[in-house]
């Protein structure tokens, strides 16, 4: 299996302007990720010049209010909501501007083939699978924040990157980590490469405790601000599960060669360590803005806003082995890693709708591993299908019905 991360290239560029110059999509603006992103350009426009990262679109699900904000304020040639019902209302709020206005799952999608240097993958879930794909067809750089799209879909994304020779920039923390590191002609010359895991609000928590964990709770991620969604995955761990999956896929390392350590500080973001003796790691402040920026401006640099790493302050770097005990979605993933095929696209369609259960106050905080696995249990392997994207959303929309199921059942 081939990397799907783009290779290190040494592209010599005598100036930043060609970066600079690069126009940027954001699907997912007013998440999370989203709003570092644009944080990210605000500042280049303020320290390179206004002309500096120009926004070609910029994409949200439902939150007009705070599209319209960024367009009126980042000026992309499009802004685009994923309900089609809210259509009316973004007209609406960008009326009096030259912004043009689109709605509907299928504007989001055209966003993204739409012509730009750099996109940014930064929407939640499997939702992101196509808008994904759309950009990676037009051969150009993804910045991909989005874990699950390679999680449910890892071969035919490989399949697709491959034909179109688009440049995968991994902005997930760790996966930039390791980018940034890892230098190996032959994987053979790679021992390992360690993912940190924060270990999540619970890391410290019994098992009888996180039984009562409440979604308040969960989303209270010590280090990380985030959305809803990988707080919940973070606190399960099953976050590092997939972003084990990822790894995986993104740098074309056997299962053996990829491990978690807990490392609370979240200072160090990964270790690989070659055959030689030799580990590299990477280090920065628990910040997104730095994998975002390095992203946007990769093979060179620009200055960010991103909180600076301030050793004496940090004073201890700890680490320690995961619990699989009590972070059963962390062997979970592992397991459906090593199984391949479809297990990995079931195990994040599942999560998604046990986190969704979870977070609707329907199912537990321990409910969420045995959903998952139950679902897992019910479905029928079919590796085959793994090989096409029809095949993928296929096992996706089956996977979610089955855990529907399954939540509904855990609640009566
Ligand atoms: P978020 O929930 O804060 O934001 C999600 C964005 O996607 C929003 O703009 C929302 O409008 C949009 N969206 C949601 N559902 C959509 C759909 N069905 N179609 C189109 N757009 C949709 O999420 P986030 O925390 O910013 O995370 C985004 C992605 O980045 C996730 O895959 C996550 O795993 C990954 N990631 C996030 C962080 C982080 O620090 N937040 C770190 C690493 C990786
Ligand atoms: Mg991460």
């Amino acid at each position: 299996m081939k990397a799907l991360a783009a290779h290190r290239c040494d592209l010599e560029l005598p100036d930043l302007s060609p970066v600079l110059a690069r126009r940027v999509t954001v699907l997912g603006s007013t998440g999370s990720i989203g709003v570092s992103t644009l944080d990210v350009i605000g500042h280049a426009r303020q320290f390179y010049g206004a002309d500096a990262l120009p926004v070609e679109a910029l994409t949200a699900q439902s939150n007009v209010v705070g599209l319209a904000a960024q367009a009126r304020k980042i000026r992309p040639k499009i802004a685009v909501i994923g309900d089609e019902r809210l259509y009316l209302q973004l007209k609406e709020v960008l009326s009096g501007t030259d912004i043009e206005v689109a709605a509907g799952r299928s504007a989001v999608i055209a966003a993204a083939a739409r012509p730009s240097e750099t996109v940014m993958v930064a929407i939640m879930g499997a939702a992101a699978l196509e808008p994904a794909l759309a950009a990676v067809a037009r051969g150009t750089t993804v910045a991909l924040a989005n874990k699950e799209c390679v999680v449910a879909a890892g071969t035919v994304f490989h399949r697709a990157v491959a034909a179109s020779h688009a440049a995968v920039i991994p902005v997930d923390s760790e996966h930039n980590a390791i980018f940034q590191v890892f230098r190996a002609d032959d994987t053979d010359e790679v021992d390992r490469v360690t993912l940190t895991a924060s270990g999540g609000p619970f890391r410290d928590w019994s098992l009888e405790r996180m039984r009562t964990a409440t979604p308040e709770q969960a989303v209270a991620h010590p280090n990380w601000s985030m959305g809803a969604k990988i707080s919940v995955d973070s606190a399960t761990l099953m976050n590092k599960g997939l972003e084990l999956i990822e790894a995986h896929f993104l740098f074309a390392l056997p299962v053996e060669k990829l491990a978690v350590v807990v490392h609370p500080q979240s200072i160090v973001h990964c270790l690989v360590s070659y055959v030689d003796g030799s580990t590299l790691a990477h280090l920065s402040a628990p910040d997104m803005r730095t994998p975002i920026a390095h992203a946007l401006a990769w093979p060179r640099r620009i200055s960010s806003p991103s909180r600076k790493l301030d050793l004496p302050g940090v004073a201890q770097l700890t680490f320690q082995a995961p619990d699989h005990e009590r972070f059963r979605c962390l062997v979970l993933a592992m397991d459906c890693m090593k199984s391949g095929g479809l297990a990995p696209t079931i195990l994040n369609a599942a999560n998604e709708i046990a986190v969704e259960a979870f977070l609707g106050g329907r199912i537990g905080f321990l409910d969420i591993p045995r959903a998952v696995e139950t679902t897992l249990d019910k479905s029928p392997a079919g590796n085959v299908e793994a090989e096409s994207l029809d095949g993928v959303l296929a096992a996706d929309a089956r996977a979610r019905e089955l855990a529907r199921n399954v939540c509904q059942r855990m609640m009566t």
